[in-house]
């Protein structure tokens, strides 16, 4: 047994606990979290220097898309981020793959446990089954050509085939994809869950609104595409099958927006990418309106192709930078919310029975906040 004291214990779901003790047994099983270090006599306890909480889980992430490191150009807002994709030159299958490689075990190394991973090949496949992570595979599906429907959806099936982690068909965003292709999904769908691309850029409503902004002129296809005359969100919501959803970016989802989704259903979770929005958008969310709107919010890296690096931490940092978030919170988002999502009951808090990976936090404030230092490593039960 293991009585590990630390400057500041984050359980994921409670306030932070001073001088406590998380005593885990050597399976990293955590059998109490003790508010009083004096019930325990002090020869037997171990002092780590920083803090701890528990493993990250990171909701939202294209593993597929490691080897596009630094390939596209910042800032330049999504319609041009996507019209960039074809251009870039094909890649040799042997980097795509240890580049995989490569960033699942930086996760490994950035305190990630869990991960929510959207696919649109089987080039992930293989690590993501052999990885000490868990991964929920998000199949994504997309074309606006009602014609091509079936063969999308086809395709999908065959790629779930071969998919050996947990997995479900998702469409890729409320404007990539034909009604009836989100009549497949949503018949298909027996409650696995779903993630979608919302709201990621601010033409994207204008879209649904009256068929014009930039956007709608980016995209090929977009003759099939008709107006709603409601947001992006609202339009997509009744082609939802009634599962749990994860709502991804919501960088210019409106507070009504956010009260309309979650009055009208409470399966919906909002992920944000903050690093990506900045990559890509130059932008974030506002923060305040998802709290606001009592938005059940999770943390994504999103891919290397708009990140220079996948850290739930660093997402946690920049939102705290911007905005009025403070580490209790950032932690419950990256830790309870996300295995709430993926309904991971063994995953995302310090509580008793659990077995959620205790990372180690260092170089915090002196009022336990997190800076631009702060770095985070998994603690190893078996090298204590
Ligand atoms: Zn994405």
């Amino acid at each position: 047994m293991h009585y590990l004291e630390s400057d500041i214990l984050f359980t994921g779901n409670s306030e932070p606990i001073k001088s406590g003790i998380l005593v885990v047994d050597s399976h990293g099983n955590i059998v109490d979290v003790l508010k009083n270090k004096g019930l325990v006599p002090a020869h037997k306890i171990k002092k780590i220097d920083g803090a701890l909480c528990p493993g990250f889980i990171n909701t939202h992430c294209h593993l597929e898309l490691s080897h596009l490191k630094s390939k596209l150009e910042r800032e330049t807002g999504l319609p041009a981020f996507i019209s960039q994709i074809p251009h870039i030159r094909k890649t040799e299958q042997q980097l795509i793959d240890s580049e995989i490689e490569k960033a699942d075990a930086q996760m490994r190394q950035n305190g990630i446990v869990a991960v929510a991973d959207i696919s649109n090949t089987n080039h992930t496949f293989k690590v993501k089954e052999n990885s000490s992570i868990y991964y929920h595979t998000f199949i994504e599906l997309f074309s606006l050509n009602p014609e091509l429907a079936n063969q999308v959806f086809d395709n999908g099936l065959q790629l779930e085939k071969q998919c050996n982690t947990p997995s479900s068909l998702v469409p890729h965003a409320n404007y990539s994809v034909s009604n009836e292709l989100f009549a497949l999904i949503k018949n298909y769908n027996r409650g696995g869950l779903l993630s979608i691309h919302n709201q990621e850029t601010e033409t994207e409503d204008r879209m649904f609104l009256d068929r014009s902004g930039l956007l709608f002129e980016t995209l090929t296809n977009v003759h099939y595409f008709t107006k709603t005359g409601k947001s992006a969100i609202r339009s997509t919501f009744p082609h939802l099958p009634n599962a749990k959803t994860l709502l991804v970016h919501n960088t210019f989802s409106s507070l009504k927006d956010m009260k309309w989704v979650n009055s009208n259903s409470e399966s919906f979770y909002w992920c944000t990418c903050p690093k990506a929005n900045l990559y890509i958008e130059n932008r974030l969310p506002n923060y305040a309106d998802f709290a606001a709107a009592n938005c059940k919010i999770t943390i994504g890296t999103d891919s290397l192709a708009s990140n220079d690096s996948l850290s739930i931490l660093e997402e946690m940092i920049v939102i705290s930078k911007y905005q009025n978030v403070d580490i209790n919170t950032l932690i419950m988002w990256a830790c309870k919310n996300g295995a709430e999502f993926l309904g991971l009951d063994d995953l995302g808090t310090f509580a008793k029975g659990k077995n959620p990976g205790i990372n180690v936090l260092t170089q915090l404030s002196d009022t336990f906040e997190l800076t631009s230092n702060t770095k985070v490593r998994p603690l190893n039960i078996n090298d204590l």
